[in-house]
């Protein structure tokens, strides 16, 4: 396809992103190229503008990794499209498939991945390219806006859940219900947990409750690890979806014997790093691992509850040309629920 379109991109990190009209990219062999319909704006790709991560994102950057739309062009090789058909984007944009991790169905930590929106251009534009074999099939029928956020933030908060191994009627843990955590909390449910919301916000808190959390606790105003504990003996699992170094820590207290915590959010930079206490995880054979989005195994599950209804992103629609104000919201974390781009 030939033509012009309009990306929101950044060629020098740390500048706000600028709305420009650029070529439309061609697909190559494997790929599809995407009339992106709506590009969730996820807290990743505020890391990327502002270079919190090492390494950084490859320049010049068109952020966007929660990307829904339609087939408009097909490459060579690729077998199974047809112009037209809908699919999602995730964050992971490619793995090597043949490496032991890719061999294992963990693709997730294939140290030759390809990250939508950070070393590929993503979806902040009105097409991009996709590898043909890491996109999810949507249904013809599909709420693309509704089901953008599950692409990253649904499958990234279902894989953390899984990796708890926290079974159903057991204690769940979220802690940072924003844009991860509301949709936590759903697929917790969904999962037959029961949950326990932490975070400092109490609007944030009550849309966990209307979504189904049991117990919450303000961990500004409370000591969230007491609370757990003295109320409900500690949680089975935690998933951390929050940005604060302290949301780490806590949630290993707030954890029962031999429960695991999954560490979901990267607060980056000087931020990275954790205190913990040794005997406590020694004493009570506890369980620290991180969950790092979602393979397509996850991300095919993870759409399906959407697909169900039975976990729906809470989202806000906002034209391209917002996407710098949007940022800036979500730097001063007043976003509720999720931000959606709309490119059609
Ligand atoms: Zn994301
Ligand atoms: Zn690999």
């Amino acid at each position: 396809m030939q033509g012009k379109m309009k990306a929101a991109i950044q060629r020098k990190t740390g500048t706000p992103l600028k709305i420009e009209t650029l070529p439309i990219p061609q697909p190559g062999p494997g790929d599809i190229l995407i009339k992106v319909t709506a590009c969730g704006v996820c807290h990743s790709d505020l890391h990327a503008i502002d270079g919190d991560w090492n390494p950084g994102p490859v320049l010049p950057l068109i952020p966007g990794h929660e990307v829904a739309g339609h087939v408009a062009a097909i490459g060579a090789g690729v077998k199974g499209f047809r112009l037209g058909d809908a699919v999602g984007v995730p964050w992971m944009y490619s793995a090597c498939g043949q490496c032991e991790f890719c061999q294992a169905g963990m693709e997730t930590i294939c140290k030759a991945a390809e990250a939508t929106g950070y070393s590929k251009p993503g979806g902040y534009a009105e097409f991009m390219l996709a590898d043909a074999a890491f996109v999810a099939r949507l249904p013809k029928k599909a709420d693309l806006y509704a089901i953008a956020p599950i692409l990253c933030a649904g499958v990234t908060t279902y894989r953390g859940l899984k990796r708890t191994k926290v079974r159903p009627g057991q204690w769940m843990a979220v802690v940072g219900i924003g844009g991860l955590g509301h949709i936590a909390v759903q697929y917790a449910i969904a999962m037959g947990m029961r949950v326990a919301a932490v975070d400092v916000d109490d609007e944030k808190l009550k849309l966990a409750k209307k979504l189904g959390a049991e117990f919450t606790v303000n961990a500004r105003k409370a000591d969230p690890v007491a609370a757990i504990q003295e109320k409900l003996g500690g949680t089975h699992g935690a998933v951390v979806t929050a940005v604060a170094t302290q949301a780490f820590e806590q949630a290993i207290g707030m954890l029962r014997p031999a429960g695991t915590v999954a560490y979901i959010g990267l607060p980056g930079g000087k931020a990275d790093q954790i205190r913990a206490s040794i005997s406590a995880i020694t004493n009570w054979e506890l369980t620290v691992t991180g969950s790092n989005v979602g393979t397509r195994l996850d991300l095919n599950e993870a759409v399906a509850f959407a697909l169900n209804g039975l976990v729906k992103a809470k989202i806000q629609k906002a034209p391209l040309s917002q996407i710098n104000r949007i940022m800036n919201d979500m730097r001063k974390g007043r976003i509720v629920g999720r931000m959606v781009l709309d490119l059609a």
